[in-house]
């Protein structure tokens, strides 16, 4: 395979960047680079001087030789711990490159541990979620599952359905009236904790995805009932154009606050009014949009007005209560000019969009993921129902087998390759 090269840290000044090589000739061409002797020891970080192909010096870093396949891809590869300057970067790739080395694509350093059996597919998903997460708490579920846990729970299912299955088959040949005594309730038994874990860690991907991804918050009612002043106010600082002239907010603007850990994409709507502008027009249908979408919507108007009845997670907001005062029938009321009751809002916020959180240790962190494990919970549910009614127990055997083929695909090596290319275009290069 070719040896790969690309920064691994953001572009741009920093103090350090890291340059990162993989392939079998990642330790030749950084030797030449840095004109290290042959001898390198495994994981041993030392300091070198960065040579220009004149021979001239350009910087000084640290360079750590590791040997395959004990190394994150399973194959030689070379970290250099160089000073942050772009130029700097990009003379080291560019001299990596002229000495042999390609430019690797977003996401191939996991490509390679996965096609090298470091990591299964759902690891290579966690650590796209790990990297991008928007919260410390989203960090940490996806770390458990680059840490395996994704795969140990999905053996520990796998387990269970295939003991079902052993049973089954064992008594496939005997007649209905000499099958093993309790052989149809235990395996329903075990059927419906194995449905149980599976549909909690789906349920979980809601959760997992708002606490990585954030949930999206839509502040939506009619023009001048104070939406922009009240994204400001939750943002605390100004942010929004806030103006008396009805209709100044004409887009969507969106910035991402953290209450209590979990990360909300706050979204500020154009007013919801019939206008024969244009722009404004265009700005209407947009909000529209993003309420059906949203994950809850902060709506400052008349409870149980204007939005669909599709989108359940409304928080009815009374603004303006220094001059209008407390109302009925709404879940809050605030005052977003002067702050009043605005701290209370988030608690409310965080407990809408919370209340449906897990703290199961079994999560899936990607669609990709849960696709799989409604198709693995569907072929389970039809078996149950089958062993329930009149037990034509190859039928079973063979729903349960589809449903393990599911399961397997969650983490198994014979992914196509179109999945794999989906997954690995949601990393960065570098990774
Ligand atoms: P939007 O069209 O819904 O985005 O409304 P704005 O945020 O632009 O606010 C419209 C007007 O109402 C502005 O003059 C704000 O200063 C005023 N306003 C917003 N919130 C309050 C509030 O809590 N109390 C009072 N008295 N005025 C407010």
């Amino acid at each position: 395979m070719s040896t790969i090269v690309a920064c691994s840290t953001p572009f741009g000044s920093s103090g350090i960047a890291v340059v990162r090589l993989s392939g079998g000739g990642s330790h030749d061409i950084v030797s030449s680079l840095a004109s290290c002797s042959k001898e390198k020891k495994h994981n041993s970080p030392k300091l070198y001087t960065l040579l220009d192909s004149d021979g001239s010096a350009f910087d000084g870093a640290v360079i750590n030789f590791l040997f395959g396949p004990n190394t994150y891809t399973g194959e030689d590869l070379v970290e250099i711990s160089l000073h942050g300057n772009p130029v700097i970067i990009q003379k080291t790739i560019s001299l990596c490159c002229s000495l042999g080395a390609e430019i690797a694509s977003g996401g191939e350093f996991t490509r390679r541990a996965y096609m090298n059996n470091k990591i299964d597919v759902s690891q290579a998903e966690a650590v796209a979620s790990l990297i991008s997460s928007k919260s410390l708490l989203g960090a940490k579920l996806s770390y458990k599952n680059l840490s395996g846990s994704l795969l140990k729970n999905i053996l520990f299912i796998k387990d269970k359905i295939i003991s079902v299955v052993g049973q089954l088959e064992f008594n496939l040949d005997i007649s209905e009236e000499d099958l093993q005594p309790n052989l149809i309730k235990n395996s329903i038994k075990e059927l419906d904790l194995v449905i149980k874990k599976i549909s909690s860690a789906a349920d979980s991907f809601k959760s997992v995805n708002i606490l990585t991804g954030g949930a999206s918050v839509v502040i939506a009612g009619p023009t001048n009932a104070g939406k922009s002043t009240l994204f400001n106010a939750l943002l605390e600082k100004e942010r929004a154009l806030v103006s008396r002239v009805a209709g100044t907010t004409r887009d969507v603007i969106e910035k991402t606050i953290n209450i209590g850990g979990v990360p909300f994409v706050l979204k500020d709507t154009a007013g919801i009014r019939k206008t024969r502008g244009s722009v404004e027009k265009m700005g209407i249908k947009k909000s529209n949009e993003e309420i059906l979408s949203a994950d809850l919507v902060l709506y400052l108007g008349k409870p149980g007005s204007v939005l669909s009845s599709k989108n359940k997670n409304v928080i009815y907001v009374l603004n303006k209560q220094d001059i209008l005062g407390e109302k009925d029938g709404y879940d809050i009321c605030i005052s977003a000019l002067k702050g009043t009751n605005i701290s209370k809002l988030k608690k409310i916020i965080l407990k809408r969009v919370s209340s449906g959180f897990s703290d199961s240790e079994f999560i899936i962190t990607s669609e990709r993921q849960l696709i799989c494990l409604e198709k693995s919970l569907g072929f389970l549910s039809v078996a149950k129902k089958s062993l329930k009614k009149s037990p034509e127990l190859e039928l079973v055997v063979e729903d349960l087998n589809s449903s393990l083929n599911f399961l397997d695909k969650i983490t198994n090596k014979t992914t196509k390759d179109d999945v794999l290319d989906s997954i690995f275009s949601s990393f960065c290069v570098g990774k």
